[in-house]
């Protein structure tokens, strides 16, 4: 049988979260936007909705199940009130998740609880100079030492670099090649050894984007996540999972803006005649709505084939790549039926254009995305 419905308590947590969204993020979203300070208030008031520990083991304050179809829900509903705090559900998750997976107990132990309970937040580190798309070329390294590892090199565009308390750093052992080599590190950001930089953005500011630099840095061996050489290799598994999530966070952020530029268009009067009445206005509305609404099941797919354990690597590309581009796109439809208010930054239009356009390529950029589906097509003829 096929059902579109969500079940009866996913509902009441989607009405539940989108009121928080409306009455408490909504009001005070362009303050946080401007500037580069991680939103620990609300963060903490995610915390206290559960919304943090979706998922995730119970004896670290989680919810238990693995439940996708839910942290989606969660953070469709969040990104309507403040596209920025709502993120933080799918890269909590993303490293709560890998940690809870394959950590070893001194690092899930220490970190799981405290990141469920908003008291803590943690960076994915892939990126670094010499590129982002093929994860394979990195160089940062990780040489073994009595005890442990050491970690040397650098990773830029970082999300929450100046923020966490923690990063899963990839790193290569010396003389490895492509993805093989790779091993994931639960690296604590106050070790000796870490330096910390901002880097400036066009939007999405209080994620506190920037650079991490490890000069020698010490890890214990138990800091170890995974298995050693098959790091990346976990960490895709979970990227099928944060990319779906990131769509919908994008498709949240642009519902607002089309409901916002409906509510306008029924109220601005221009040639004697509400704007609604022009099909040049509504038209394109009611195309982005159904542009929407496609991609919010598209991204639901993919959730629910991951809720049933089955395969969706394909689905979660796609739910990267378009989502994205029909959240902003929507957002610039929005802008414009607004007029020159629109473009002005008293209202939220402008800033969630910013901030939605960071997932045109954070987690990987469309082109990428549309290589994963390609090569899930046509072989590896197409990962050329
Ligand atoms: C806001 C934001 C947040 C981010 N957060 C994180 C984070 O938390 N952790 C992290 O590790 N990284 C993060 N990143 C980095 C991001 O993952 C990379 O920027 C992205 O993967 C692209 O890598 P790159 O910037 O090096 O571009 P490149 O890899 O140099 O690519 C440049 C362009 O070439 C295209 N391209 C490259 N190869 C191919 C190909 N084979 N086929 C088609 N097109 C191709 C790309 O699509 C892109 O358009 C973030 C980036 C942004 C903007």
């Amino acid at each position: 049988m096929l059902s579109f419905a969500f079940s009866p308590e996913q509902e009441d947590f989607r009405l539940q979260l989108r009121k928080f969204a409306t009455a408490e993020l909504t009001p005070h979203y362009i303050e946080r936007a401007a500037r580069p300070e991680f939103s620990w208030e609300a963060h903490r008031q995610l915390a206290g909705l559960g919304v943090l520990g979706i998922g995730l083991p119970e004896k670290y304050g989680g919810s238990g199940e693995l439940d996708p179809v839910t942290l989606g829900i969660a953070t469709e509903a969040l990104a309507y009130g403040d596209v920025n705090v709502a993120s933080a559900p799918v890269l909590s998750g993303l490293v709560a998740s890998q940690l809870a997976e394959n950590g070893q107990a001194a690092v899930v132990d220490r970190w799981l609880p405290q990141l469920v309970a908003g008291e803590a937040v943690a960076a994915i580190a892939v990126t670094e100079p010499s590129g982002g798309s093929d994860v394979s070329g990195m160089r940062t390294e990780a040489r073994r030492v009595p005890g442990g590892w050491r970690i040397s090199g650098e990773k830029i565009a970082i999300t929450l670099a100046t923020a966490a308390a923690v990063a899963l750093v990839y790193a290569r052992e010396p003389g490895s090649e492509g993805y093989r080599g790779i091993s994931c590190f639960a690296v604590p950001l106050d070790a000796d050894g870490v330096t910390r930089t901002h880097t400036p953005g066009m939007g999405a500011l209080p994620l506190c984007w920037g650079q991490l630099s490890f000069e020698d840095v010490f890890v214990p061996g138990d800091h170890l996540v995974g298995e050693p050489g098959r790091g990346f290799a976990a960490a895709m598994e979970h990227f099928d999972f944060s990319r779906p999530a990131l769509g919908l966070l994008c498709l949240g952020a642009a519902q607002a803006s089309i409901d916002e530029a409906c509510a306008w268009a029924v109220q601005r009067e221009a040639f004697g005649r509400p704007l609604a009445a022009f099909q040049g206005v509504s038209f394109p509305l009611a195309e982005q709505a159904t542009y929407l609404e496609a991609a919010r099941w598209l991204c639901y797919r993919s959730l629910w084939t991951r809720e049933a354990g089955e395969k969706h690597t394909q689905y979660a590309a796609m739910s990267k790549w378009w989502p994205p581009i029909v959240a902003k796109d929507a957002i610039e439809t929005a802008l414009v039926t607004f007029g020159n208010l629109g473009y002005s930054t008293e209202l939220p239009l402008q800033q969630r254009y910013r901030d939605v356009a960071s997932y045109l390529i954070a987690d990987g950029t469309a082109g990428i995305q549309k290589r994963i589906i390609a090569t899930a097509m046509l072989g590896k003829v197409a990962a050329s």
